[in-house]
């Protein structure tokens, strides 16, 4: 099979019918084999009896249906977990993405050889204030802590060789920051390519002001577990070892300076020396201490090497 479209879905009844329509033109058009795989993420209103309509006449319609609303990542995680084409394309249903950017996206991966191609709305359509102003500043800073240059790291439509969507783990609302995770997995041939945009068609957006708030503490973690996610004592050893030397030279030259040079001045506890001291030293403790437990915490969690094997021979 070369293609598999994932679409996570949560409440999208009125797009559902049009977008397969167009998926499967385009699909037809280049006489690709495909499936499209619905995922329906605990939708309440009648999505699920569309996908269940479209699936009946349809055998290269495939769905999963949530118990309840998991939310985008999972729904992107559940998809990745059975698709079996070679190319993976995941789009939203909200026909904001144009599925005539399929067989380019799919060139790209198969004869351009890339991992990951994601798509960069260059012309948006979204309210200025509240998506596009905060979304220039998400990109910023998701390219400063990823070392990677795209434009538009959020964006739902993205093209994907399978091996890449087999080997990462999309959680909580990582769906966000696919390519970090991706190029932290080890694949680091990853592109943009400019994408038709629309407004909106039906519906409204499913993701309020609390995105922002969401995704720049999500992008803290992303830093942070890609760099020290494996090693995390790196870290924290690190500034515990720091605060508590420098907590323990103040101590020091306390002690030196009563002992032996002032021995009559002010009491040691009237110094603000002392509670640099006494701080830096806690805090330190603290640290190496936070940096011991994670380490042993990965120890016990996780006690396969996460790895992915390339290739191997016999
Ligand atoms: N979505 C989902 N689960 C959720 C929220 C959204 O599967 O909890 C889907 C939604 O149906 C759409 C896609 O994720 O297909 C993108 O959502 P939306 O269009 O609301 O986001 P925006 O384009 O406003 O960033
Ligand atoms: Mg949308």
């Amino acid at each position: 099979m070369q293609i598999s479209v994932v679409i996570p879905l949560f409440n999208e009844e009125e797009s559902l019918p049009e977008l397969y329509q167009w998926i499967t033109q385009v699909m037809n058009q280049r006489s690709f084999s495909y499936e499209i795989l619905f995922v329906d993420d605990g939708s309440k209103d009648l999505s699920w009896k569309k996908i269940q309509e479209i699936s009946a006449k349809d055998s290269h319609i495939k769905a999963i249906r949530f118990l309840k609303n998991y939310g985008k990542s999972q729904a992107l995680n559940a998809g990745f977990a059975k698709i079996q084409g070679d190319v993976v394309i995941t789009m939203d249903a909200d026909l904001q993405d144009s599925p005539e950017e399929i067989p380019e996206l799919y060139q790209m991966i198969t004869q351009e050889g890339y991992d990951l191609v994601s798509g960069w709305k260059k012309k948006r359509y979204d309210h200025i204030l509240t998506k596009n102003l905060p979304s220039k500043l998400f990109n910023w800073a998701a390219r400063k802590v990823s070392g990677l240059t795209l434009h538009d790291f959020n964006c739902g439509l993205k093209a994907y060789r399978k091996e890449v969507v087999k080997n990462i783990d999309v959680r909580g609302e990582m769906h966000r920051y696919i390519p970090v995770l991706a190029k932290s997995a080890g694949y680091e041939k990853i592109t943009e390519k400019v994408v038709q945009h629309q407004a909106r068609k039906y519906g409204k957006t499913k993701f309020g002001v609390e995105r922002f708030i969401n995704g720049f503490l999500d992008l803290l973690t992303i830093g942070f577990l890609s760099k020290f996610g494996k090693r995390p004592m790196h870290l924290f050893g690190a500034l515990g070892v720091l605060m508590f030397f420098i907590g323990f030279c103040f101590a020091f030259y306390l002690g030196i300076d009563k002992l032996f040079i002032n021995p009559y001045n002010r009491l040691i506890t009237n110094r603000p020396e002392f509670f640099i001291a006494l701080s830096t030293m806690i805090i330190g403790t603290q640290f190496f201490l936070t940096g011991f437990l994670a380490e042993l915490i990965l120890r016990s969690r996780d006690p396969e090497p996460r790895y992915h094997i390339k290739e191997s021979i016999n």
